[in-house]
C-alpha cells in the first residue's frame, strides 16, 4: 500500500482504487483484519471479490454484506471514493463545504451531497464524557435560523412589536476549556430554547467540574454559578477583557460559525443547526491538527453510527 495521502489531491488519486477503497474501510471496520458476519458473528465468511461483497455461510437474512454495513455509509449507493472525498473536504474546508459545492466537484446531485454532509457530520459529532476543567468561558449567542413563510417585512414588525431582535434566530450556548487535553482551547456547544438561566445553568453544571473558574457575561442567568465555582463576569458595555476575565475564546468561535454559516450555507433550519455545530466544533477542536490527520478523525468515527433519509426529513425540512 503506499503512504497516507497528505492532500485532497492525493486522497483522490489514493481512493480512486476500488481495492484501496476497500482495504482502508476493512481496517476501519474490522481492525484486526478478521471480517465478521454483521449479522451472526462468523469470521469464516466468503468473500466474493468480483462484487466486493462477503457472503455468511449461515442461512439468514442479509447473509451477503459489503464493507459500507454498520457505517454511516450503510445503504448508500455512491461510491467509497466519492464518499472519501467529500469526508476529506468539508473535514478540512475552514468555512466549511455547502452541498451546492460537493455536487459540482464530486458529480452527485446536490440532493444527496446534503444528505451525505449530514451523515459526515454525524460522524464529526463528539462524544464528550469528561467535564470540563480549568478555566472555562461560558457564553451564548444567536444564530439567524431563516423563519419559513414568513415575509422579511413580517420578521421585522415582530422585531419591533417584541423588542427582540433576535425573534427569528436560533440560541445557542458554549462552553470552552482553555488549555485543554493537548494544550489548546476546546468548545462544546449545545443548541438552547432560551437564554434565561434555567437553560444555561443547568448546562453549566453538567458540563463544568466543581471548583473551576467560569467566566461570562453579565448575564443574569449565570447569576448564581458562585457556589460551586469561581464565577466571574466581564460586563461588556464597560469592557471586554479584565486579566483573564474575558470569552473572548468563544467570540472567536464564534466569529468563525457565523462566517460558515452565513458565508457557506447561508440559510440553515433551526431543527438542524446542531448538527453545523457540530461540524463547526469538530473543526475547532481539531484546528491545530494537519489534514491528514482530521481526515482519520472523522474516518474512524463512521463505524457504529447511522443517519436515515427519514431521519433526516423528518425534521420537516426541504434540502438546502
Ligand atoms: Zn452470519
Amino acid at each position: 500500500m503506499s503512504a497516507k495521502p497528505q492532500t485532497l489531491l492525493g486522497a483522490v488519486r489514493y481512493f480512486s482504487d476500488p481495492d484501496a477503497c476497500q482495504d482502508f474501510m476493512v481496517s476501519l471496520r474490522w481492525p484486526d483484519g478478521t471480517v465478521r458476519c454483521p449479522t451472526c458473528d462468523r469470521d469464516d465468511v466468503r468473500y466474493i471479490a468480483t462484487r466486493r461483497l462477503w457472503e455468511c455461510k449461515d442461512r439468514h437474512a442479509k447473509r451477503q454484506f459489503s464493507v459500507k454495513v454498520g457505517t454511516i455509509f450503510e445503504d448508500s449507493p455512491i461510491a467509497l471514493d466519492k464518499w472519501l472525498a467529500t469526508i476529506w473536504m468539508i473535514a478540512n474546508a475552514k468555512n466549511g463545504v455547502s452541498s451546492y459545492e460537493i455536487h459540482r466537484s464530486i458529480g452527485v446531485t446536490q440532493k444527496t451531497a446534503w444528505f451525505m454532509l449530514h451523515r459526515i457530520r454525524l460522524a464529526m459529532q463528539s462524544e464528550s464524557f469528561d467535564k470540563l476543567s480549568g478555566e472555562v468561558e461560558v457564553d451564548e449567542t444567536f444564530v439567524g435560523g431563516r423563519m419559513r413563510f414568513i415575509h422579511k417585512h413580517r420578521i421585522e414588525r415582530l422585531r419591533k412589536k417584541s423588542f427582540n431582535p433576535n425573534v427569528n434566530k436560533t440560541a445557542v450556548m458554549g462552553l470552552l476549556e482553555r488549555h485543554g487535553p493537548d494544550g489548546h482551547s476546546h468548545v462544546r456547544t449545545a443548541v438552547v430554547k432560551t437564554t434565561r438561566r434555567t437553560a444555561l445553568e443547568p448546562l453549566v453544571r453538567k458540563h463544568v467540574v466543581e471548583g473551576s473558574e467560569v467566566f461570562t457575561d453579565a448575564l443574569p442567568s449565570y447569576s448564581d454559578l458562585s457556589d460551586r465555582y469561581v464565577h466571574e463576569f466581564i460586563d461588556h458595555s464597560e469592557s471586554y477583557v479584565r486579566g483573564k476575565v474575558h470569552t473572548n475564546g468563544l467570540e472567536n468561535f464564534w466569529s468563525l460559525l457565523k462566517r460558515a454559516i452565513k458565508g457557506t450555507y447561508v440559510s440553515v433550519e433551526p431543527v438542524h443547526l446542531f448538527r453545523y455545530l457540530d461540524e463547526e466544533v469538530f473543526r475547532f477542536n481539531a484546528r491545530k491538527t494537519v489534514d491528514t490527520d482530521r481526515f482519520e478523525r472523522v474516518t474512524g468515527a463512521v463505524v457504529g453510527k447511522r443517519l436515515t433519509y427519514h431521519q433526516l426529513i423528518g425534521a420537516n425540512t426541504t434540502p438546502a
